[in-house]
């Protein structure tokens, strides 16, 4: 097999030649066709996450030591089974749900493994990923049926859009409710898609780049705010009409947040899933004042990404610009995605990689 490793954090990824490993027990061998790359892989690749105040977390930390395969965007067909699998068979094509646990306790077992306390086992993440023409999944069950979608557009389901979707579902937002969504990168135009989905029309789309702006307006965001201007959070509420009931922010800096939670209505929520950097320096009263939620969402569980994958399969789904590389620029796709470049997601192609 083929996989393209970190091999000393903030370098180029390396290709690599190794054995393709053999399913044991309930494993299956997935030979990787596509695999979604996203703004996440850029911190895993740099090595750390921003804290703020000159603090940071380091993935090594959680289990991520060169050399280290990216890619939490699996798509491919099942090559192997072990002697435990079931319900699969070799040749089924298979989004694969990345956010893995241990698989054992009550939180896994009711398919909740993202909030897995006792042994995550992220693909990408902590454990080898999806930028690799193979890739070794625990059980039959984080594999999903996605005949009908498209190939790119499936990839991108196990984590932009499983994101958006999850943390959308953490809100219960009506069709007249207001809704802004923070950072038009590939996250947030995967909500702006979930929202019109259903059936919320009143999003107020957020980013400082005009062709992120343009491409959230297309797919179906009521107003846009490029947040450069000086007084946006004034604006912001006002375009929401001053009942802004969500911020949802896909960008995660001190900038975002302050903006998200000044806009709110009384009784408003923020959501952050961006993980950008920083800290948060916020008065405490106005938010038992305003009776403030303040949310965080981390991916989504396997029932929310059957629910992502069925409005997918029913054509609910618009889309966000997705490009379809050659694994071998995975390189350039990681530095465009860190300088801010890219336009929706880009999906690597390892179904044609060659040694
Ligand atoms: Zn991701
Ligand atoms: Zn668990």
């Amino acid at each position: 097999m083929l996989s393209w490793d970190i091999v000393e954090h903030g370098k180029p990824l390396q290709k690599a030649l190794r054995e393709t490993p053999k399913p044991t027990g309930t494993e299956v061998l997935v030979r990787v066709t596509r695999a979604g790359v996203c703004h996440s892989d850029v911190h895993i690749w740099d090595g750390y996450f921003d804290w703020g105040g000159g603090k940071r977390f380091y993935v090594k930390d959680r289990g991520c030591v060169p050399p280290f395969t990216l890619g939490h965007e699996p798509l491919g067909f099942v090559e192997a089974l072990g002697p435990r699998a079931r319900g699969v068979r070799v040749g089924q094509k298979r989004l694969v749900y990345p956010w893995i646990g241990c698989g054992k306790c009550a939180l896994c077992k009711a398919g909740k493994d993202n909030y897995c306390v006792s042994g995550t086992r992220y693909l990408g993440v902590n454990r080898s990923g999806a930028y690799a023409t193979h890739l070794l999944i625990p059980h039959p069950r984080y594999l999903i049926d996605v005949a009908g979608i498209d190939d790119s557009f499936a990839a991108t389901l196990a984590c932009s859009a499983l994101t958006a979707y999850s943390a959308i579902n953490k809100l219960a937002l009506g069709p007249k409710d207001w809704v802004a969504v923070l950072g038009c990168g590939g996250l947030g135009l995967a909500a702006v898609s979930i929202l019109r989905a259903r059936g919320v029309r009143n999003i107020v789309a957020c980013d400082v780049d005009e062709a992120k702006l343009a491409a959230a307006k297309k797919l179906g965001a009521k107003h846009t705010l490029d947040t450069r201007v000086a007084d946006a959070a004034q604006m912001l509420a006002s375009l929401a009409g001053g009942s802004l009931a969500s911020a949802i922010d896909f960008v995660g800096t001190p900038a975002t947040a302050s903006l998200g939670i000044a806009a709110l209505r009384k009784g408003g929520r923020y959501v952050l899933c961006g993980l950008h950097g920083g800290e948060l320096v916020q008065p405490l009263p106005p938010i038992a004042q305003r009776a403030i939620a303040i949310i965080g969402s981390f991916v989504g569980d396997l029932h929310e990404l059957k629910a992502v994958v069925a409005l997918a399969k029913r054509k609910k789904l618009r889309p966000a610009p997705i490009e379809t590389r050659p694994a071998d620029e995975v390189n350039r796709t990681l530095e465009e995605l860190k300088a801010g470049r890219i336009l929706g997601r880009v999906v690597l192609d390892f179904e044609h990689a060659a040694a």
